[in-house]
């Protein structure tokens, strides 16, 4: 046998050729083929620079390449990459005492994506719902909210209500109790209507991929009260609004709120390496005991090493505070254009994980022509479902990067002003209200 000797692609076209040839077509991205990425800005293989507005979906908050990051990763990498859990390593354990403390909780369960500390999250707040809470076995109910995204697995995506992530990936798995978003009678009403039966509420602080829903504020507080009078566990899904995203370390402490189960993923590795975990305290995660679960890279001494580097980086360049800082100020030039915009219908979000809604139609490509034209002036950001387009710099972007940044997103704006159809606030607001399920 030999191996398969391949030509060598020059331009980007012959790139997005190859990926189109071989690659499955589960993604449909903008054409421009990177090739290295330094802060917050990345470069194609033509060499034509770009500032990333994108950030991997917020993992590189830390922004690109950063040398701490990538250092402890190449250190560890040429020490000790994976013995798997059947042995002790010397990185897990210093890493687990570091992301515990960091996040205020007695214990810590590894894992690699987003998708699977969700799966882990579910798994942990069912058993403690039999074990602890006497729950009857198999009738355990986890509530959900209408357009959550929480990854793409069979259980996820049965809790989804985007029919484009769901559709024909059934049977689907039972369990889950769809209500609406930022409405806390709805999760009183499902608390009550299913007392005794619920597990637990599984929440993005804010509606990411689905185009950077804010809720109001007290929606989290109040969330949590409500599952501590009804014993349901409070689950916060902060893959994408963790480490100091959205202007503090986490969502949900701009409402001081501790959940019973904190969901990580993406910017917890800086975008270096795939580090996911589930946070909890003792009383729910000691229902997990040895064979039960479990991942053979999860808890990896690479990922261990990066882990610790990348919330020493968020910690130490103070992250939270420049996205605070930073994402008024973008927030606030938006704004100003989007008062006296046709096109642009608003802005809205937290610290630097921002959206501007398009005034158009969701399945209209306007959102999408604006990210190519915003991508030839060297800006980098994608739609979220149709008309909405998220803008989410890695943190450590510069001052004068952003505003050079506000000044593309403005100008392309500008070019499209005259176009988009007329689209009403309620249809911004509830883009795909469904039937619960
Ligand atoms: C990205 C994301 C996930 C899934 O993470 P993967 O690493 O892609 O599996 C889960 N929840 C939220 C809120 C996310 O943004």
């Amino acid at each position: 046998m030999t191996h398969p000797t391949v030509n060598q692609p020059t331009t980007q076209q012959d790139y997005i050729n190859l990926e189109d040839r071989y690659g499955a077509h589960n993604y449909h991205p903008l054409p421009v083929v990177l090739a290295r990425g330094q802060g917050a800005k990345v470069w194609d293989t033509d060499g034509k620079e770009y500032l990333d507005f994108l950030s991997a979906y917020s993992a590189v908050n830390q922004g690109h390449c950063h040398p701490k990051i990538v250092g402890a990763m190449v250190e560890q990498a040429q020490t000790l990459t994976l013995t798997s859990r059947a042995f002790y390593n010397d990185k897990l354990g210093p890493y687990e005492e570091f992301v515990t403390r960091y996040f205020g909780f007695d214990k810590v369960l590894p894992m690699n994506t987003g998708a699977e500390a969700v799966e882990t999250a579910l798994k942990l707040a069912r058993k403690y719902a039999y074990e602890v809470k006497g729950i009857p076995e198999n009738e355990a109910l986890i509530i959900v909210c209408e357009n959550n995204f929480h990854g793409r697995t069979t259980t996820i995506i049965s809790f989804s209500n985007d029919e484009n992530a769901r559709r024909s990936f059934g049977p689907y798995t039972g369990g889950f109790l769809r209500i609406p978003y930022d409405d806390l009678g709805a999760l009183e009403a499902a608390l009550n209507a299913h007392a005794g039966r619920v597990a637990g509420f599984l929440v993005e602080p804010i509606q990411g991929e689905a185009g950077v829903y804010v809720p109001q504020e007290g929606y989290l507080s109040g969330a949590k009260a409500l599952c501590e009078q009804h014993g349901a566990l409070f689950i916060a899904d902060e893959v994408q609004t963790g480490i100091a995203r959205t202007g503090k370390r986490l969502a949900v402490d701009h409402e001081n709120v501790k959940p019973d189960i904190l969901i990580l993923g993406k910017a917890l590795s800086g975008g270096a390496y795939p580090v996911s975990a589930v946070l909890a305290d003792d009383a729910v995660m000691n229902v997990i005991r040895p064979g039960q679960h479990g991942s053979t890279f999860g808890g990896n001494p690479v990922a261990g090493a990066v882990a610790v580097a990348a919330l020493t980086v968020a910690e130490d360049e103070g992250l939270a505070e420049r996205a605070e800082a930073l994402g008024q100020k973008f927030r606030s030039a938006l704004s100003e254009y989007v008062a006296q915009s046709r096109v642009a219908k608003l802005v809205r979000g937290k610290g630097l994980l921002n959206a501007v809604v398009i005034n158009d139609h969701e399945d209209s490509d306007t959102a999408w022509n604006i990210c190519l034209k915003m991508a030839e002036r060297g800006l980098l950001a994608k739609p979220t479902h149709g008309n909405i387009i998220r803008f989410a710099p890695p943190l450590v972007i510069s001052e004068a990067d952003l505003e050079r940044g506000i000044r593309i997103i403005t100008d392309t704006l500008r070019e499209f002003e005259g176009q988009g159809e007329e689209v009403t606030l309620e249809e911004i607001n509830h883009p795909q209200r469904v039937e619960q399920v």
